[in-house]
């Protein structure tokens, strides 16, 4: 994975097999605190009119036409959605695209933002800990036949601690917590690998200690904006 800035905008870019993905910063936008200042999430109480140029900025950043990116309503949820679409927000946590030209967009401020790619296409997942548990990296990978994959900034092993409940659904996978501290990336991977990946890279970046680089949801206490993951087939 590779740092990449343009007018402001700084982003973490990988390449994989056939398809590129990026996962955006906080920097380079124009929203105010608490969601300074790239927020990419609607669903908070930011400013409507903000989170659309923060949109605009970091589809133009990536070389995309605000158009061409789609996202939609994230329910943490395993179910993916295949686009073109027709009109309207589904609701899903994952998003398939098979031929250039549409690039989903997922939301994230403490999961992590998961981009696999394959001979059928790449997928874009929103992968906390209820979507991991359920399958949503098998699922993904099924879908587009992935060989690679890339694994976004999210929450790092020294500060996510987690309950009995989130614990107990990783209990088949060895050395992916410490105590009650979880370590979702591992997780990730693991479930990549049984999922036939191999070829994975990781950000390894904690979105709760890098506060300069990014929103957390948990160190944050819920008033924080959104960084994004995106994918795209390559010309
Ligand atoms: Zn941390």
């Amino acid at each position: 994975m590779e740092w990449r800035e343009r007018d402001g905008v700084r982003w973490l870019e990988a390449e994989l097999d056939g398809a590129g993905a990026a996962f955006s910063t906080r920097l380079g936008g124009v929203s105010e605190p608490p969601f300074d200042s790239l927020n990419l999430g609607l669903l908070t109480e930011d400013e409507e009119e903000a989170v659309k140029e923060n949109r605009r900025r970091f589809a133009i950043a990536l070389g995309l036409t605000p158009d061409q990116v789609v996202f939609a309503r994230q329910v943490h949820g395993t179910d993916l959605v295949e686009h073109p679409l027709g009109k309207g927000v589904p609701e899903a946590d994952g998003h398939v695209v098979r031929t250039p030209g549409t690039a989903p967009l997922i939301f994230v401020a403490d999961c992590l933002p998961v981009a696999l790619s394959g001979p059928r296409g790449v997928a874009m997942v929103h992968a906390g800990w209820r979507g991991l548990a359920g399958g949503i990296l098998a699922g993904g990978a099924e879908a587009v036949g992935a060989t690679s994959a890339a694994i976004g900034p999210g929450i790092g092993p020294c500060c996510y601690e987690v309950g009995e409940e989130v614990l107990g659904a990783f209990s088949g996978l060895e050395g992916v917590a410490k105590g009650r501290m979880l370590d979702l990336p591992e997780v990730a991977r693991q479930l990549l690998a049984r999922a036939g990946v191999e070829q994975v890279e990781s950000a390894c970046l904690c979105t709760s200690c890098e506060e300069e680089l990014f929103f957390s949801h948990r160190r944050d206490r819920g008033r924080t904006g959104r960084q994004a993951g995106i994918a795209w087939v390559e010309d």
